[in-house]
């Protein structure tokens, strides 16, 4: 019988999600990776009960993190039902449908047939009533921005969902959509977007939109998938996410460019005390824009390691030049 840590509330602190009324802890866990069919059950449950014990209240999810597609909602499904069922009010667990998921033109992208259909779908799979927060996982093209958001405003009003979100929306796709969720009355409560050292995209004007919106702000893959670690500074180690050909990280991105500047900034993490992934997490927490840093994790010691991210968030104007200027070289 799991039985969660008394002092699970004092190890980490909770920042407030935009103006909403939610608060999320400043690293949250994603099951992306490692919590697939694939996987090993005993680590992945070891790595969930960690993070709930360290104080992390968030997971999230979406209907095709796998491999097989499905099969990291079964699996935390069941941990739900082994292990998380009574702690079910103190967590936030988060789902999101938009990239591919089952065959046929109503199988992906932001209609309200595969949204609905989608939602439905996880909720069986982790065997819940309804998610925390529902996202529509990419803008879609194609189908109208008010079918979209339409559909997750239903699913709030349906129950099945308590706040949305959107992730992979740029600037102006976010402004849109935050402007008719609004009409509809379900604000929208966060964004996702890819944001790490290595990928400074939402600088360019999406987390003004989110900071002057008082939307959240969830950064995932914030250590580049394992490159913005000490992982790769000598090569592709086996069973890394790189080595893996279920992972989504190619050999060709560990590329002698990018392991220079790792080097060079994992020099900069010594100095400061820290592993270089807990400076890369450190380093979105100084934005007070973003709420919490989504982390992937393969092992409970990575998790561990990335949680001390919060004892050193400070950095001075020095240190914050000397990682533009690794970056930029
Ligand atoms: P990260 O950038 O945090 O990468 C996680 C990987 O980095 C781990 O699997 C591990 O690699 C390595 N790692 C983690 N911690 C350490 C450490 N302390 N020391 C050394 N290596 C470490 O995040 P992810 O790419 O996994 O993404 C996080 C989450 O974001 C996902 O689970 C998902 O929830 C979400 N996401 C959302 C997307 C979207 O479109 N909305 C897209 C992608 C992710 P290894 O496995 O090699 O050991």
């Amino acid at each position: 019988m799991y039985k969660a840590a008394d002092n699970r509330y004092e190890q980490i602190a909770y920042r407030r999600c935009g103006k909403s009324g939610i608060q999320l802890p400043e690293i949250s866990l994603g099951l992306w990776h490692n919590f697939g069919g694939v996987d090993v059950f005993e680590n992945y449950r070891a790595i969930l009960r960690t993070a709930f014990d360290k104080g992390i209240t968030h997971f999230d999810l979406a209907n095709n993190y796998g491999p097989p597609y499905g099969s990291a909602e079964e699996n935390f499904g069941l941990l739900m039902k082994k292990d998380f069922m009574p702690y079910r009010d103190e967590l936030i667990i988060s789902s999101k449908a938009g990239y591919d998921m089952w065959p046929g033109p109503y199988g992906e992208w932001g209609s309200r047939k595969y949204l609905i259909a989608s939602c439905n779908q996880s909720l069986k799979r982790m065997g819940l009533d309804y998610v925390d927060i529902f996202y529509s996982h990419r803008p879609d093209p194609n189908t109208p921005m008010e079918e979209t958001m339409g559909a997750l405003d239903s699913l709030v009003r349906q129950g099945k969902a308590l706040y949305v979100g959107i992730s992979n929306y740029d600037a102006d796709q976010t402004k849109e959509a935050l402007s008719i969720l609004k009409s509809l009355g379900t604000p929208c409560l966060i964004h996702q977007p890819k944001y790490s050292m290595l990928v400074r995209d939402p600088e360019e004007g999406l987390l003004d939109v989110l900071g002057e919106s008082g939307v959240g702000c969830i950064p995932f893959s914030p250590l580049a998938q394992g490159l913005l670690t000490n992982k790769y500074l000598k090569g592709i180690p086996q069973n890394s996410r790189a080595a893996k050909s279920t992972g989504f990280l190619q050999e060709d991105q560990v590329d002698t460019q990018t392991i220079s500047k790792v080097q060079e900034l994992n020099i900069l993490a010594e100095r400061r005390g820290q592993s270089l992934a807990q400076m890369a997490i450190a380093w979105l927490l100084k934005d007070a824009r973003v709420t919490t840093v989504l982390i992937g994790a393969s092992k409970v010691e990575q998790l561990l390691d990335s949680l001390k991210a919060v004892d050193n968030k400070h950095f001075d104007a020095s240190e914050l030049a000397e990682i533009e200027k690794i970056l930029a070289q």
